[in-house]
Order: C-alpha cells, then sequence, then structure tokens
C-alpha cells in the first residue's frame, strides 16, 4: 500500500508521521554535515547535541530530577529481564515479582536464573484477566526489589497506581512508557523498549535512580553493568534509534506534554471498551477497571469469525490488529502516535462488521 493506514500493531508500532517525515528531510545529510546520522562518530559534536537533546526530553516529561540517570542501552525490554536481576540480586538474596502476564512469566524466568524468586502475587491461574491487587501481594521483607509490568502487552490489562513499597520497584513500562503520568518515588529502575511508544526497535531506555544504583553486586561483565552506562557514553549507542527517540519526544512535548497525551489516551481507550461493552457481539478479556489504554485485548462472541475480522480490518486499512500468538484475538495497540481518528475508524468498522456478520 502506498498511503499510510491506521496500525494498531503492538511493536514495533506507529510513529508520529511528522517525525517519520523530519528523517526523510533529513537524509542523506544531516544539519550541514555532510552526511546521514548514521554515517557520523558516536563521538561528534552533532550527535552529543542528538543524544543530549533526547536525554532533556525525557527529563522535562517525566520531571525527572539530577538522581536518575538515563541510559539508551541495547538488547530489548529482554536483556532487562536477566541484567536487572544480574546487578541487583545476590546469589543468595530473594526478588520479589509480580505476574500480571506473559511478560512478567518470562522476567521471573530469567532472574531464577541469578538468584532467588518469590512470586509476590500471579493472576496467570485467571488468565491474567485482572492485576493483582497491591494488599494482596505476598512481599519478602528484606527483598532486593520488587519486580512488576505496569502494562502487560499480550494480556491488555495495566497498573496505574505506581507502588511505593518498604523497598525498590523496577518496571517492566515497555508498552507504556510515556503514555501517562508516572509517580516515581517508588521506583529504583524503570525500563522501556523503545519502539512502542518512543521509537523504533534497537534502543531500551532505562531510567535508574543513582540510590539504587548503588546497591548494585559486583563483580559485573562491564557491559552489563548499569553503572558503566551511568558513568560515561562506553560503548557506540545506537545512534540511529536515540535521533528517533529525540524526535518522538520533541513531539510529544509539541503535543503537550504526557498529561496532555494521556488525557487522548484516554478518551481513546473510552471510544473503543465502550464500543466492546456495547454488545455482546465483542466481548473484552480483562476485568473493566484493569483494562489497559495502550493494548485492548477482546475477542468475537463467535472465535470463527476472529479471521474474518482481521482480514476484513485489514482490508480496510486497519493494520496489526491480530491478537499475540500465544493468546488469539483480537488487540488494538493505541500508543501515543494513534490519532483518535484512527480508533473512531476502528470502532466505525466494528459496529459495521457487526451488522453484517451478527
Ligand atoms: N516486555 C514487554 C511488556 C513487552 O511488550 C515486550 C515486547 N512486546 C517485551 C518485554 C520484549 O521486548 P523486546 O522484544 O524489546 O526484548
Amino acid at each position: 500500500r502506498s498511503q499510510r493506514q491506521y496500525n494498531f500493531s503492538a511493536g514495533p508500532a506507529t510513529l508520529p508521521v511528522e517525525a517519520l517525515r523530519e528523517v526523510k528531510d533529513e537524509l542523506p545529510v544531516y544539519d550541514h554535515v555532510g552526511a546521514s546520522v548514521m554515517e557520523i562518530s558516536h563521538r561528534s559534536p552533532a550527535y552529543d547535541e542528538i543524544e543530549a537533546s533526547a536525554r532533556e526530553h525525557l527529563r522535562a516529561l517525566l520531571d525527572l530530577d539530577d538522581d536518575w540517570h538515563i541510559l539508551f542501552l541495547q538488547g530489548g525490554a529482554r536483556m532487562q529481564f536477566y541484567q536487572v536481576p544480574l546487578n541487583f540480586l545476590p546469589e543468595d538474596g530473594v526478588a520479589d515479582y509480580v505476574v500480571s502476564g506473559r511478560w512478567g512469566v518470562k522476567a521471573v524466568a530469567e532472574a531464577e536464573r541469578v538468584g532467588g524468586v518469590n512470586v509476590a502475587a500471579s493472576s496467570e491461574d485467571a488468565d491474567f484477566s485482572y492485576v493483582p491487587d497491591v494488599a494482596e501481594w505476598d512481599l519478602t521483607p528484606d527483598a532486593s526489589y520488587v519486580h512488576i509490568t505496569t502494562n502487560e502487552t499480550v494480556n491488555g490489562n495495566q497498573m496505574t497506581d505506581d507502588p511505593v513499597l518498604d523497598v525498590p520497584v523496577v518496571t517492566d513500562a515497555s508498552s507504556e512508557f510515556l503514555s501517562r503520568p508516572m509517580d516515581l518515588e517508588g521506583y529504583g529502575l524503570i525500563y522501556a523498549g523503545a519502539q512502542k511508544n518512543v521509537g523504533p526497535a534497537g534502543v531500551t531506555v532505562v531510567l535508574v535512580h543513582d540510590d539504587f544504583l548503588q546497591r548494585r553486586t559486583q563483580p559485573l561483565p562491564t557491559m552489563l553493568d548499569y553503572g558503566t552506562h551511568a558513568e560515561r557514553r562506553y560503548n557506540t549507542p545506537p545512534v540511529f534509534a536515540i535521533y528517533m527517540v529525540e524526535k518522538v519526544c520533541r513531539w510529544l512535548r509539541n503535543q503537550g506534554g504526557i498529561d496532555a497525551i494521556h488525557a487522548i489516551n484516554r478518551r481513546k481507550a473510552r471510544m473503543l471498551y465502550d464500543a466492546i461493552d456495547a454488545t455482546d457481539f465483542y466481548r473484552g478479556t480483562v476485568d473493566p477497571e484493569d483494562r489497559s489504554t495502550m493494548n485492548a485485548t477482546f475477542r468475537l462472541h463467535d472465535s470463527d469469525l476472529e479471521p474474518v475480522f482481521l482480514q476484513k480490518a485489514e482490508q480496510e486499512g486497519l493494520l496489526g490488529l491480530s491478537g499475540h500468538r500465544s493468546v488469539g484475538g483480537v488487540r488494538a495497540s493505541m500508543y501515543n502516535a494513534m490519532p483518535e481518528a484512527g480508533v473512531r475508524r476502528l470502532v466505525q468498522f466494528m459496529e459495521e462488521f457487526e451488522r453484517t456478520h451478527g
């Protein structure tokens, strides 16, 4: 297709078209440096400026003080599943994990390679249709940290009350990063693969609080030690991905920042969930109070119709709506860059589809 369509893919995901157009204009010559951004040294003044600007936007968007380090790492969120325990979970220690979806399960498996893991709560026996209530978490008093997944991309649930506990909280915020205001008080570390809300695949944004950073175990391999990257630009960073993160963050500030986008995200989610709830033809997979504003997962009353629904949607220019291969069904990812008009179009399509197939 030669025209951009509404892309509901869970990630890599839709990006602001304004940012993409800028990139197009800036290739193959970036800002009078005589080469593209992909071709210049990561120690050059031009690149320094890009990275500094990306950091500045993130600090401003999240109101981060200097105690927070901003790291741009590689290896994706899945590398963080191992890097977090490697740095903070001693072999004879225990970390608490709250498991509200498939990604939490994966995070536990990696932490178990490093040290003791206590699953403090899990909604697995209910197919992750809800987020375990914080009052019911079975926490270990001296845990090294508590790991949560604030937005479960596959299962479509979200935890929006940022917990403040006796020990630092670590969250996998990959699929909700910069989509809502976050209360950072309880967190020691926040990580997010960029390819949902902040840029292309290839960079993982890690925010780590200095007090937590100081607790890491030693010795650590240089590249997997958060301290290495907090101290200086150590290796060649994924320059192109960071350049895109800078653009997406600047775009977000121009939209009015996180409060403004959060209001839009809530409107989009309400529009879609209202459409799901208006009929028995569709059925949400998550308890209403725990539904994600980012990834709405739902089924059709007749699951045989799901492939037809997905195929027709695709024909109508509504892309990337199939549920994760592990759960099936439908998933509409509505990240920051998805316009309200896209969700409105999806809702119209759902209404039409029900009329013709109901
Ligand atoms: N955690 C969450 C919440 C995710 O949504 C994803 C990707 N869908 C991952 C981890 C894995 O990310 P990556 O492929 O960047 O390792």
